[in-house]
């Protein structure tokens, strides 16, 4: 039998045993108990990064409270980011509104079925659009993500760098050539599935593989090298202060938190007040502060955000680790002191006139700090402005699309490190203005946090 004859027969083999495995040991999961579009899209963002296990409760709260479409495109972000609170990767979520917005106008809240009109959709690149066409309406489109490029690259011994573009392009020619007639819908299922529960990263179950008798990989032995993946950057160290800023008086019992702004790294999440702990980009910078500079330059950077605070000692060290950053956040307990706040929501009190209290917002204008990535975007931005109309906009779109996807950003600011020198005008002197407010722990369920700050929340007011 000649070489391509072979090859032809390990495809028919691979796809006709995977679907006979998949019918028999198939798990039950939530979204797999129909076809509805808007039910499997939701679970296919929501795995993203994301074990099933994590998954499962998310996905049953989210469609209990956004059944439809228009539930999730009317709903205020607050509730819907709410609703993500653990999840991570918050634009995914964000993102996911925002699509859910488009379809609303334009397909009359029908989530589209043909590769044009649900690649258009905000956040959704080609392995969600081939996932959703194939499971909900059956189109023979490939479904290829790291785990079903696992699966190939062992099962046909392929030994190309998976963390490349082209790569890609190739398993989703070959993916596609393994659907059968018809089959699409639990093929791309029965390769994720496999990937998932049989062809792990680390400890293939090759024993119990259904395609193990033409799997070119591990006849080679080569079952636990592939597939090849050059390794990413690492995440950038980056150390911060946080003031977990207890009120005093008629505050007692509270602690102050504010909002993120609305774009950039966990945009409109809400936090814990923090700085960088050296205004230098220098890896490591502030690891080794003594506490008592620490709480100095805490004190004063707070104060430059419009709030006095007293730290009192140092509590916690938490470390949380971003797709392109690490923070290592010292959390040092603090009082108020003179602060210029009146405990109300900012609005409420820049409307309260017959106060003599002045707004927190109006003991603003002095901030310094900008978010580094904001800082990234806006030079990047500026940088790129000057290029092709097309890679603007392909880089914007990134920004946009998910936060995993800014490690690509991180490397396009890496390929042109000019732009670190370039100074956002828009941004420098300017003041961001923080929404703060006091909050107790039964307030907690009314604003969305990212895990890190939920956690340090949650440890506080449990004491
Ligand atoms: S035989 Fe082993 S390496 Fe090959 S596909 Fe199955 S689990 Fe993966």
């Amino acid at each position: 039998m000649s070489n391509l004859a072979l090859q032809q027969e390990a495809k028919i083999y691979f796809s006709r045993e995977l679907l006979v495995w998949y019918d028999e040991h198939k798990r039950d999961l939530p979204w797999r108990r129909s076809r509805n579009p808007y039910h499997i899209w939701i679970s296919e963002i929501m795995l993203q990064q994301t074990r099933v296990e994590t998954v499962i409760p998310y996905f049953t709260r989210f469609i209990e409270k956004f059944p439809t479409v228009e539930a999730l495109a009317t709903a205020p972000e607050e509730e819907v980011l709410k609703s993500w609170e653990g999840l991570g990767y918050y634009s995914r979520a964000r993102n996911l509104q925002a699509a859910a917005q488009q379809v609303v106008e334009r397909h009359e809240g029908i989530v589209p079925n043909t590769p044009e009109e649900i690649s258009a959709l905000k956040g959704i690149g080609p392995y969600t659009a081939g996932a959703v066409l194939s499971i909900a309406y059956g189109v023979p489109v490939p479904a290829v993500d790291g785990n079903v490029m696992r699966v190939l690259s062992r099962y046909f011994c392929l030994e190309d760098d998976i963390a490349k573009g082209p790569t890609r392009v190739k398993m989703e020619v070959l993916a596609k050539e393994l659907i059968p007639r018809g089959r699409a819908s639990d093929f791309n299922q029965a390769l994720m599935e496999l990937g998932a529960m049989v062809c792990t990263p680390k400890s293939p179950g090759c024993l119990t593989c259904p395609v193990m008798k033409h799997c070119e990989g591990r006849m080679n032995g080569m079952e636990l090298i592939l597939p090849i993946k050059t390794k990413s950057k690492p995440p950038r160290p980056e150390h911060r202060l946080l003031a977990l800023i207890e009120g005093t008086g008629e505050r007692a019992g509270q602690v102050l938190i504010r909002q993120r702004p609305s774009t950039g790294l966990l945009a409109r999440m809400w936090e814990l007040p923090h700085i960088l702990a050296d205004d230098s980009k220098k890896a490591g910078a502030g690891a080794d502060l003594p506490d008592t500079e620490a709480m100095k330059r805490l004190t004063h950077g707070i104060h430059n955000e419009g709030v006095d605070i007293q730290p009192l000692e140092p509590w916690i060290t938490e470390e949380h680790t971003f797709s392109h950053i690490h923070w290592t956040m010292r959390v040092f307990r603090c009082h108020e002191a003179g602060l210029q706040a009146t405990g109300q929501h900012s609005e409420e009190t820049a409307n309260d006139t017959s106060s003599t209290t002045p707004p927190l917002e109006a003991t603003q204008g002095s901030l310094k700090e900008i978010d580094p990535l904001e800082y990234e975007q806006a030079t990047l931005e500026l940088k790129l402005s000057g290029s092709t109309p097309d890679s603007l906009q392909k880089i914007k779109k990134q920004l946009q699309l998910d936060d995993t996807l800014i490690v690509e950003h991180q490397d396009a600011v890496a390929e042109h490190p000019e732009v670190y020198q370039a100074v956002p005008s828009t941004l420098v002197g300017e003041a961001f203005a923080y929404d703060y407010r006091w909050i107790t722990a039964d307030d907690m369920k009314n604003y969305a946090f990212p895990n890190l700050f939920l956690k340090i929340l949650q440890q506080h007011f449990a004491k």
